[in-house]
């Protein structure tokens, strides 16, 4: 019974005795109070839901979007946060697989997700629309931090005898799913290295996680994939019947991509990362990095960061690519944009910066 109706009741009730009179009116006004708490309780939420735009699910970026999720979960002070604001679980997060770098940063520009796994290549060119930004710069993307170093890597099966780039000449190879950062970097690379691809028998568009199986099957000869090491797809593809290896990519016009721009690094993969890799693999390489929005509150990105550097040894045991993080070089290496101010705020308290 609504209240307005049992007034409208009392009302049309005014004939009957006192003592009636009276038990209604005090029915009502708990009622009153009852129907006040009723609609206090489905104005406060139970948690305020944001979502973390990743990579493959057979990638290290899924592993870091539901990393740093684990860890805000986990924090005390976001719980906390939540309390004040009359939230009972604060702020919960989720992490899907998503096609890759340049897919997070557009949902992120479209406010569809509040943060997003990056390379360090793709989020130089959004903010500064060049490349495949360009006519499309995004001047509200932020810089969270950076995370793991992740080699351009071309994977090549054995009997394809690809030794070099100038090897990938007449095959199947894979550049990538658009969207992905490896299909923007393989682009740039092929513009260095001056060819389109014609140069190739022919191309595919798999994704990350459907690239491994295409080789190991026979279907493709060598796909390239920007991704931190190690890890367990590239171990697949090592010991499947491709036996495949990573490829060194150098030369003059890997040199000039170094040299040209701050976001690309010399890299090396480690001779037996994986299982039958006898050298070390030379290539070049970006940072991963942890974008947002400055239409994110500073609040959420300020708990985000906190939850993470707060619980930084629990954070580098999620992923084995995240062993030798360091603080300082993730608030400093592969950041373009400017940092959004719920992260230097955190920084700045800790004394970081
Ligand atoms: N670097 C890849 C990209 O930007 C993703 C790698 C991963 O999923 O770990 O799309």
């Amino acid at each position: 019974m609504s209240n307005k109706f049992l007034l409208r009741l009392i009302n049309k009730n005014n004939d009957i005795g006192g003592k009636m009179k009276k038990i209604i009116t005090s029915l009502s006004s708990a009622l009153l109070i009852l129907a006040a708490s009723l609609s206090f309780t489905s104005v406060a939420k139970s948690a305020e839901f944001f979502t973390i735009g990743t990579g493959g699910p057979t990638g290290v970026y899924f592993q870091t979007g539901n990393a740093i999720c684990k860890m805000l979960h986990k924090s005390a002070i976001a719980k906390e946060h939540g309390r004040k604001k009359g939230i009972d679980k604060a702020y919960r997060c989720t992490a899907p697989s998503t096609g890759g770098s340049n897919y997070n940063i557009g949902q992120i520009a479209a406010g569809e997700f509040q943060f997003g796994v990056a390379q360090s290549d793709w989020q130089y060119h959004a903010v500064n629309g060049s490349s495949k930004w360009e006519g499309k710069q995004f001047k509200g993307l932020r810089a969270v931090f950076s995370v793991h170093n992740e080699p351009f890597q071309i994977w090549a099966r054995k009997k394809a005898k690809i030794k070099d780039f100038a090897g990938l000449k007449g095959k199947v190879v894979n550049i990538g799913n658009p969207g992905s950062g490896q299909r923007g970097t393989m682009e740039e690379l092929m513009k260095a290295k001056g060819v389109d691809n014609s140069f190739f028998k022919s191309t595919t568009e798999l994704t990350s996680s459907e690239q491994v199986k295409a080789l190991c099957d026979g279907k493709i000869d060598a796909f390239g994939y920007s991704v931190g090491f190690p890890n367990g797809a590239m171990e697949q593809a090592a010991t499947c019947a491709a036996k495949a290896s990573p490829i060194n990519l150098t030369g003059s016009e890997v040199q000039g991509l170094i040299d040209g721009a701050d976001y690309y690094a010399k890299a090396v993969i480690p001779k037996g990362t994986y299982t039958g890799q006898k050298k070390d693999a030379t290539t070049f390489g970006v940072k991963a990095t942890v974008v947002t929005s400055n239409a994110v509150e500073a609040d959420l990105v300020y708990l985000v960061v906190k939850a993470v550097f707060e619980n930084f040894d629990d954070f580098r045991k999620q992923h084995p690519a995240f062993s030798s993080l360091k603080k300082e070089d993730m608030i400093a290496d592969g950041l373009s944009a400017p940092l959004h101010e719920g992260a230097k705020r955190y920084y700045k308290e800790v004394g970081l910066m």
